[in-house]
């Protein structure tokens, strides 16, 4: 692979695995009209997704070689439809040397999991699906009360080693079902598919971190990442950060509400004392390793 050395007191790339760039006219009315609140941000937002060259020059800019693309399929709270995920693949196609895509499938309603599977993974070069239970309205272990599309999309990921990214923590959009943002029902999901790669996004912040620092280290394959996370919050939330740092990733969350740019939010959080090799792992190795295996 390129090694791009970006960021100029690292001698590496640096990748952040979770920023957000969608289709965002495909949003409810109300959300799309709050942020389009902020024109200039909202057409700046736009711009970005009508362009990935514009993503890699704000990249450049930032010192991020490398950023992993999120959308996922949740039509009743955002409205986001399985077209989203046609976006994220045309989006990163030309720039596979610095994006990688996330995708999903709907967890309630999707009528051929298995297909939608096979088209995201095998067909559309997607790296990684994305499950968001509380803006899809259901729990990451809901096979247990008898839901068969999660353990096809859980099963199916497994075979293929491709991770499943799962949103853990609040959310401040309306409609959501903070409930199943609890990390502790994921517990369930690595006990009965042991072999699956599992990332805990924003690593169950802010109620239950304790939570997700548990699961990394209870679960060979379950990861978390810091995104979304205030970097100078690290050390009350994760004390012994370089200790997880097998387990760790990097990432931003950007351009979420409140989230600085990506490369502030790097700044800030290399002025946290942590161990080199460790950080090296947080912000690379280990993202190379899901998400370039
Ligand atoms: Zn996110």
């Amino acid at each position: 692979m390129v090694a791009l050395r970006l960021q100029p007191s690292l001698d590496y790339g640096v990748i952040d695995i979770h920023i957000h760039v969608a289709p965002w006219e495909m949003m409810h009315a109300p959300i799309l009209a709050q942020m389009q609140k902020n024109r200039q941000h909202f057409e700046f937002l736009t711009s970005i997704a009508r362009d990935a060259g514009r993503l890699i020059g704000i990249m450049d800019e930032a010192g991020i070689a490398r950023a992993g693309i999120i959308n996922y399929v949740a039509p009743e709270i955002m409205g986001f439809t399985f077209e989203a995920n046609r976006f994220s693949a045309d989006y990163v196609k030309q720039h596979r040397d610095r994006l990688f895509a996330h995708g999903s499938i709907d967890p309630i309603h999707s009528k051929d999991p298995e297909g939608e599977l096979s088209l995201l993974l095998d067909e559309w070069g997607i790296a990684a699906i994305k499950i968001h239970p509380p803006h899809q309205g259901i729990a990451p272990n809901a096979y247990l009360e008898g839901n068969t599309i999660l353990p096809t999309v859980y099963e199916g990921c497994s075979r293929r080693g491709v991770p499943v990214v799962l949103h853990t923590g609040t959310t401040i959009f309306k409609g959501a079902r903070i409930k199943y943002g609890d990390p502790i029902l994921i517990d369930d999901v690595a006990c009965d598919f042991p072999d699956l790669k599992i990332v805990l996004a924003h690593a169950g912040r802010p109620l239950w971190t304790e939570t997700a620092r548990f699961l990394v280290k209870r679960h060979p394959h379950v990861y978390m990442d810091l995104s979304g996370i205030p970097p100078q919050r690290i050390p009350r939330w994760f004390p012994d950060l370089d200790r997880l740092a097998d387990k760790v990733l990097w990432g931003t969350d950007w351009p979420g509400p409140g989230v600085p740019d990506m490369g502030t939010n790097l700044r800030a959080f290399l002025k946290q004392d942590l161990d080199q090799t460790s950080l090296r792992r947080m912000l690379r190795d280990n993202a190379l390793k899901l998400f370039y295996p």
